[in-house]
């Protein structure tokens, strides 16, 4: 507990005088119990029994001013509380956001968006609940065991010592069966998941299933699962059905044996029923914060679990390093350069393999390969989305990795195959990566990409939202806004990722006629299945299987003796 509580208290550190604020009050609060139990006395002694009205008044008055501070008390603590928890993991989201920006595609290629997305709801919201209603519960109620200890054994240290001794037998038993339902609860957990995973999996392919009639063997796997989770549920049952009432069974021989001691004392003069009901008021108040802290425990560690995975991933590391002293690209003017490229994601197979080529300022160049063959890496990393893993590419002679990483990507626009955009107005979507546009620019930057008229017919103009996305707009007119996109951000070197591919052939024809536009006066780089944009290139890469196996003008190419190139062309090229 030692070391959690260190944890936390690094974060609430920079809060700690609100936070010593709100632990006085704890301490208050925790006072005010014990002197509600310590008033039992007066109140049966003075009042009930002797009926002294003074004493009444008094001990009314007494039991206002209480209440009054314990509300008072808990509305501060928990208020103080809440909002330090919240700033704190209101931070925690705002760097992990940051980290989101930060990190290099290779994270994202390992790691599914929904990992990430249930560090920020599910760990974060786990921790909140820690910091802000946890922590404030667990320290109240140790201040308010300690008050009420102190009244216990100032009624009777006697029976206070025999009933605190009994104490660790009740606290036993409840963390030991704790421990039971939770070990069963994971197992639950677990086997929902399995059972959801086969629903998951059968639903997508139900087609599959019916199809080879396997639903029989499918209803029986699902049962079989299902089958588990009804047992282990059913233990869970079973504990959570004995648990209560056997406490309460426990407890109440205790209570029995109390009264039977304390009755005796009373009957012999030893004591005032005043104070045996002061004692007894005390002691059954003990119960309620003692559970609390048991719970809080179990609540303290899951949080601290959540706050290991968000700081697991806060720590990760971005192999993509901006230099320590990078180069600053102003523009571009010569050419880019491969140089014994190769490249692995996983370090086993390379999907770049000795790559070799010079693209000269101004040039257009087509690369073509089958799927797979390395292209759209090939595109990556001039990006430094990745590093080469041997090799290197320059920029005017200038390694990119010496290349302030910002400087390096203004001089590239990028259109990819799938665009999508933000929620937001089409104005909006255009001005991405320059949102000092003036409203002039974005227009001719969309008129220059055939998107103007299919703009303007939207319900709000410009000012339309696209929806997440951007499923309001058809696949062409997405490619449309990302290429009025990269004509506002007017680049000189252009990447396109199979702009055309996945479209009709309408907007296929209107998403190439503003390529045309956007190409022009650009060094380009252009992924594509497309003759007529290979025929116009310049220059054809011919990939497969990671190497350059071809190089030349379309024509060429196709003239070659081997006829790869033809092959492949007659075959998948339209
Ligand atoms: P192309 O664009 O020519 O279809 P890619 O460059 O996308 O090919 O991919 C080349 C090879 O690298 C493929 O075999 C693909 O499976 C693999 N690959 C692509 N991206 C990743 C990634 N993020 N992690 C691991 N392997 C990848
Ligand atoms: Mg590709």
């Amino acid at each position: 507990m030692g070391k959690a509580v260190k944890r936390i208290y690094t974060y609430l550190r920079p809060y700690s005088l609100l936070f010593f604020l709100a632990a006085i009050f704890m301490a208050l609060e925790g006072a005010t119990n014990s002197l509600l139990a310590f008033l039992v006395k007066p109140a049966l002694d003075d009042v009930f029994l002797k009926k002294d009205l003074r004493m009444l008044k008094l001990v009314s008055l007494s039991l206002v001013f209480i209440y009054l501070g314990k509300c008072l008390f808990e509305y501060l603590r928990t208020y103080i509380m809440g909002s330090i928890g919240f700033s704190i993991v209101t931070d925690l989201r705002n760097r992990m956001f940051e980290k989101c920006q930060e990190l290099p595609l290779s994270y994202y290629s390992s790691t599914t968006t929904g990992e990430i997305t249930s560090r920020f709801l599910y760990d974060a919201g786990l921790l909140e609940n820690t910091l802000t209603s946890t922590v404030s519960k667990y320290i109240t109620s140790v201040f308010t065991i300690a008050a009420l200890l102190f009244v216990v054994f100032y009624r009777d240290y006697k029976l206070a010592t025999f009933s605190v001794l009994t104490m660790p037998i009740f606290v036993h038993i409840f963390t030991k069966l704790g421990k039971k339902m939770r070990r069963k609860s994971k197992k639950a957990q677990e086997l929902m998941g399995s059972l959801t995973s086969i629903l998951n999996e059968v639903l997508k392919g139900i087609r599959i299933v019916k199809a080879f009639c396997m639903e029989r063997r499918e209803i029986e796997r699902f049962k079989r699962e299902n089958a588990k989770v009804l047992k282990t549920v059913k233990r869970i049952y079973h504990i959570y059905a004995l648990s209560s009432p056997s406490m309460e069974f426990i407890g109440g021989m205790g209570v029995a044996a109390i009264v039977l001691y304390g009755g005796y004392q009373t009957i012999k003069g030893a004591t005032t029923p005043g104070n045996f009901f002061s004692f007894l008021t005390a002691l059954a108040m003990l119960y309620k914060p003692v559970k609390t802290l048991s719970k809080a425990h179990n609540n303290i560690q899951r949080g601290l679990a959540a706050l290991d995975r968000i700081e697991a991933f806060l720590r990760v590391e971005n192999p993509i390093k901006n230099p320590e002293s990078p180069a600053i690209l102003k523009g571009f003017n010569r050419e880019i350069s491969y140089e014994n490229v190769s490249f692995t994601y996983d370090g086993k197979r390379f999907v770049l393999k000795d790559v070799n080529i010079t693209i000269k300022k101004g040039e257009v160049v087509a690369v073509v390969g089958r799927s797979g063959s390395g292209k759209s890496t090939f595109l990556n990393l001039l990006l430094r989305f990745y590093d080469p893993t041997y090799g290197s590419i320059t920029i005017d002679g200038i390694d990119i990795r010496e290349v302030d990483i910002k400087s390096l990507r203004s001089l590239i626009g990028l259109v990819t195959q799938e665009t999508i955009l933000f929620n937001d107005t089409v104005k909006a979507n255009i001005a991405y990566g320059r949102p000092d546009a003036s409203f002039q620019e974005i227009v001719e930057a969309a008129k220059a990409a055939y998107a103007h008229d299919f703009i303007v017919k939207l319900p709000k103009g410009y000012e339309t939202v696209v929806g997440e996305g951007g499923a309001k707009l058809s696949g062409g007119e997405r490619q449309r806004i990302a290429i009025a996109r990269a004509v506002l951000k007017d680049p000189p070197i252009l990447l396109l990722d199979e702009p055309t591919s996945n479209l009709d052939l309408e907007s296929e024809n209107m998403v190439l006629k503003a390529l045309e536009r956007l190409m022009e006066g650009r060094t380009t780089i252009v992924v594509t299945h497309r003759m007529t944009l290979a025929e116009r290139a310049h220059k054809v890469l011919f990939m497969d299987g990671g190497r350059i196996t071809g190089v030349g003008s379309h024509k060429d190419l196709l003239e070659r003796e081997d006829g790869l190139y033809r092959r492949f062309c007659e075959m998948g090229i339209s």
